[in-house]
């Protein structure tokens, strides 16, 4: 008799659409559709853990991370989505909090995206958030389970990363598919990322305007 397959209940992520912003804003279809391909990686390799025995820690609600890790990567294409999801996405409560938090910023803060234990900007949470899945025990306060228990932190798909980071290769004029393979594989857009802590985030509270 055949063996059944185990299944882990871990739900497919679904590509997430903006239909009318997106038909003025090419660049943000670009960024949808680099996050799915992202997310559909990262979803096979939890999945295959899963499937293991293994269950995963990152749950709503759970945020010690958002509130202590201080190097988060942020590539222009999710900075730019970053921007039009707070001036144009957010509404009620968590506008007016996340632009508090923004204008109150400091390096060292903890995220300012992070309102009530929960991503405030969820759609358009980096890569490296997205990446970032610890399984069986939930961070410790101060804990970076990628030092503590490396074990428990979720190794990414590679090239489920660079397939991401090569669907935004045209945001940088790159479009080009020998060019975008060279590119992914010298590493050079990573030139071009900024820690999420070094930015001016008082700007964006300014630009986010009055409500
Ligand atoms: S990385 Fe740690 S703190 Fe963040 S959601 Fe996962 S278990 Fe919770
Ligand atoms: S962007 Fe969202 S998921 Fe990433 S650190 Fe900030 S609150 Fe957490």
């Amino acid at each position: 008799m055949a063996k059944k397959k185990k299944s882990s209940n871990y739900p497919e992520p679904q590509r997430l659409t903006f239909p009318e912003a997106e038909k003025t804003l090419p660049w943000l279809s670009m960024l949808l559709d680099s996050y799915i391909l992202a997310d559909k990686a990262i979803h096979a390799s939890v999945d295959a853990e899963l499937k293991k025995g293994r269950r995963l820690a990152c749950a709503k609600g759970c945020s010690t991370c958002c509130a202590t890790h201080v190097t988060i990567p942020v590539y222009p294409l999710e900075l730019a989505g970053i921007y039009w999801y707070a001036m144009e996405g957010l509404t009620g409560d968590a506008f007016h909090i996340i632009q508090h938090q923004l204008a109150q910023f400091h390096p060292g803060a903890g995220c300012p995206f992070l309102v009530n234990g929960g991503c405030g900007i969820h759609p358009m949470r980096p890569l490296a958030c997205r990446h970032f899945n610890v399984f069986d025990t939930p961070c410790g306060v101060g804990e970076d389970p990628f030092f503590t228990r490396r074990k428990d932190v979720l190794t990414p798909d590679e090239k489920g990363k660079d397939k991401a980071l090569m669907a935004m290769l045209p945001y940088h004029g790159i479009t080009d598919r020998a060019e975008k393979r060279e590119t992914i594989k010298k590493g050079l857009i990573h030139n071009t990322v900024k820690n999420l802590q070094e930015i001016e985030w008082v700007k964006l509270a300014q630009r986010m305007g009055v409500r």
